[in-house]
């Protein structure tokens, strides 16, 4: 973009902000707030994707008035909750129901052949269709106790000032995000940390970031996980098995039929899972506010409130760690001098710090503008930090200084370091 671009608002003639690094628009009548992409476009799709969106939005403000309301509904209660553990359950039962099936068919007919064939192969089907668990993330540096001493003492403080379990693993990638799961038959608890989302938030909004994943743990949402997830997983799971390849060509009589028999249970399959993901996003999305309580109670309601204004930023991380790839990819840069690869994220956290408030603005509106465009885990940022600022305001239950939170980055060098080689070097 030219810098004749900047100068005064084509639409109001109001001064517009000149960083060419970023979208031009007008901040007093919001010119070209969406930059030009017209996806943003709330006329935008057929009569059906209108209604879809128009529903979702509904939904969106009536379950943050539920949950900024005097009483909102406690973790894993509600209609939405209750509605993806029945069809859940009716999942697990079917699994249940072709192993008993099998079973009972190789028992009973074992002089037989025919019934203990069917049997043996009931029991296969069974065996596919199992529920299947979590499993610790293989991408990402995973960081042992011992690794880094400090972090791990923060994370028990927080972990304990909520009452959470404590993380048994603590996985670090390149991702501007974090998250919190329960894995394996050990049960053992998982925490992702992101460095394009950790590395520039300061140290209160890290607690802050802590306390909202441990929060999850507290609330059961990694149980809801287990169950629900399972069901989840072992639907989609069917229907790649079910699934009729569409090209009939070439085949008889009796294999067109039978392909065209897989038809309805690949799709009810299909459509159970579309439903209970339905459901999930609902709730998961009433799990993040509960757990953002949990964030304001750590780490401060101030800087709970910081973190949602950072959260509006991480596609602008993930984003500028993405052209640092290509770039380190591209060029060839100078002989000699060559920077680490660790410093990598001390330039993204340079990077961040150096985004304008009009930019930050700017993602503000969007999130406004842009919320319930789609369903989504995670309620539109803007109104999470909205629901933080209608509840008490809280103060923070665990601080550190300066040289605590040191040692905590010194735990993690190793992993900065190989995932600065990975961002640059793929
Ligand atoms: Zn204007
Ligand atoms: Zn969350």
């Amino acid at each position: 973009m030219g810098n004749d671009v900047r100068g005064r608002c084509p639409q109001c003639g109001a001064e517009l902000p000149s960083d060419d690094r970023f979208v031009v628009w007008c901040v007093e009548c919001a010119w070209n707030v969406r930059g030009g992409a017209d996806e943003f476009e709330e006329d935008a799709g057929g009569p059906v994707e209108r209604f879809r969106r128009r529903l979702s939005r509904a939904y969106g403000e009536e379950l943050f008035g539920r949950m900024t309301s005097a009483r909102p509904p406690r973790p894993l209660r509600g209609s939405a909750y209750a509605s993806a553990y029945a069809v859940a359950g009716f999942v697990h039962l079917l699994t249940l129901a072709v192993a008993a099936g099998g079973v009972w068919l190789a028992v009973t007919g074992w002089e037989a052949v025919l019934p203990a064939v069917l049997g043996a192969l009931l029991l296969g089907l069974a065996w596919l269709m199992r529920p299947r668990l979590n499993r610790v993330p293989r991408d990402g540096v995973r960081v042992g106790r011992g690794d880094a001493p400090a972090l791990y003492g923060l994370l028990d403080e927080v972990a304990d000032a909520l009452g959470a379990p404590r993380a048994d693993v603590v996985v670090v990638d390149g991702e501007a995000n974090a998250s919190v799961m329960v894995a394996g038959f050990r049960r053992r608890a998982v925490l992702t940390i992101g460095l394009g989302l950790w590395e520039p938030l300061t140290p209160q909004q890290r607690i802050a970031v802590l306390g909202h994943e441990f929060g999850h743990l507290v609330n059961g949402d990694a149980r809801q996980g287990l169950f629900v997830g399972s069901a989840c997983r072992a639907l989609a799971q069917w229907y790649v098995l079910l699934r009729p390849d569409d090209d009939t060509r070439g085949l008889g009589l009796i294999e067109t039929v039978a392909r065209l028999a897989m038809y309805p249970p690949a799709y009810a399959a299909l459509l159970l899972l579309r439903l209970l993901e339905h459901l999930t996003l609902r709730a998961s999305q009433q799990a993040e506010y509960l757990a953002d309580d949990f964030a304001a109670r750590t780490g401060s309601s101030a800087a709970a409130m910081d973190l949602m204004d950072a959260l509006l930023l991480v596609d602008a991380a993930s984003f500028w760690l993405h052209r640092q790839g290509v770039s380190a990819r591209t060029v060839h840069r100078g002989t000699g001098g060559r920077e680490p690869d660790e410093a990598v994220w001390e330039r993204l956290r340079e990077y961040m710090a150096s985004i304008p408030p009009h930019e930050v603005e700017r993602r503000r509106r969007l999130s406004v503008l842009t919320a319930h465009m789609e369903d989504s885990t995670h309620p539109p940022t803007h109104l999470r930090r909205a629901a933080l600022a209608v509840r008490e305001l809280r103060q923070a239950d665990v601080v550190i200084d300066v040289a605590r939170a040191k040692e905590i980055d010194a735990g993690l060098a190793p992993a900065r370091r190989e995932l600065g080689r990975k961002v640059l070097r793929g």
